[in-house]
């Protein structure tokens, strides 16, 4: 590579870095597992975009790929076809700029939240010291763990896991957050709660965010625009645009329009939830 390709490059990153969010697209991808002669199809010809600072949600029914886009976005895995990009530049691999916080914790169990959340920038030598426990305790603060940060993940419940996962990401300043069902398994009054908190993170910090469930009303409650996915092999049946006016709450999801794209969503992946019943049967 020429030299001054690589110092425009970095321009470029260095430009990026000082944006809170970036635009991430998906163009033609298809990805399948196993051998050839064996192989299975999950992923054909999946093209959506993210636009940049907005909420969108992706649904489908269990098993039909979603954690596999999700790695596919993080850098995790490489599509067989098509290409992922940020920002216009192909994702390669994982990289700062893309955050994923799994449904499974991820906290290291023998550290304290604070430890947890400075641990990787601490890893790779970028911020040390005070500086890096001031912005982590700012962090802890503003997603309610101020409290918190010399308890052990097992001494919290499990929405202040997520929480302290929501802060370990956002130290790496990550222009997208990818979120694979982060509140499944947690008890519904919690998850309601977890919801709204979420929401108003978002609201406030404006990241490309892309969140992954199979609950329809988490979705609609959540999204700016909600991608649907088909049974494998899997490919986008429709994109939503939720037009709910925010600061939400969630009162809006007993409102008629709320009801109109549940039962627009409803249709869609009952019908596709019938299919894989009847070739699972
Ligand atoms: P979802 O998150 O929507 O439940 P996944 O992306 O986890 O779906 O899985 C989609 C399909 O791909 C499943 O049939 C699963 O068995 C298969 N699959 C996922 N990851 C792998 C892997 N690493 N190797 C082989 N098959 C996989
Ligand atoms: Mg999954």
């Amino acid at each position: 590579m020429s030299s001054s390709k690589s110092a425009s490059k970095s321009t470029a990153s260095k430009k990026n870095k000082k944006l809170n969010s970036s635009q991430v697209e998906m163009k033609n991808v298809s990805k399948a597992y196993g051998e050839t002669w064996e192989s299975e199809e999950v992923l054909k010809n999946i093209s959506v975009e993210f636009p940049a600072g907005e909420l969108t949600v992706i649904v489908g029914p269990s098993g039909c790929g979603k954690s596999t886009l999700v790695n596919l976005l993080a850098g995790f895995e490489k599509p067989d076809v098509g290409e992922v990009t940020v920002d216009g530049k192909l994702v390669t691999g994982p990289a700062q700029d893309r955050m994923v916080v799994f449904q499974e914790t991820a906290l290291i169990p023998w550290q304290t939240t604070l430890e947890n959340v400075t641990f990787g920038p601490k890893m790779r030598g970028e911020k040390k010291g005070r500086s890096l426990d001031d912005e982590a305790k700012e962090l802890l603060v503003k997603v309610g763990l101020g409290e918190f940060i010399h308890k052990f993940p097992l001494q919290l419940s499990g929405g202040m896991q997520r929480r302290a996962e929501l802060a370990r990401a956002l130290i790496n300043e990550p222009t997208v957050m990818i979120m694979d069902e982060p509140f499944r398994g947690l008890d519904a009054m919690s998850r309601s709660l977890m919801q709204e908190f979420f929401l108003e993170l978002f609201e406030e910090n404006k990241k490309t965010n892309i969140f992954v469930t199979s609950e329809i009303d988490e979705a609609i409650f959540l999204a700016d625009n909600l991608v649907i996915l088909s049974n494998k092999p899997t490919t986008v049946q429709t994109v939503i645009k939720i037009d709910l006016p925010r600061p939400r709450n969630y009162k809006m999801l007993t409102s008629a329009k709320a009801f109109k794209y549940r039962k627009q969503a409803m249709d869609l992946l009952h019908g596709e939830a019938m299919k894989s019943f009847a070739i699972s049967k």
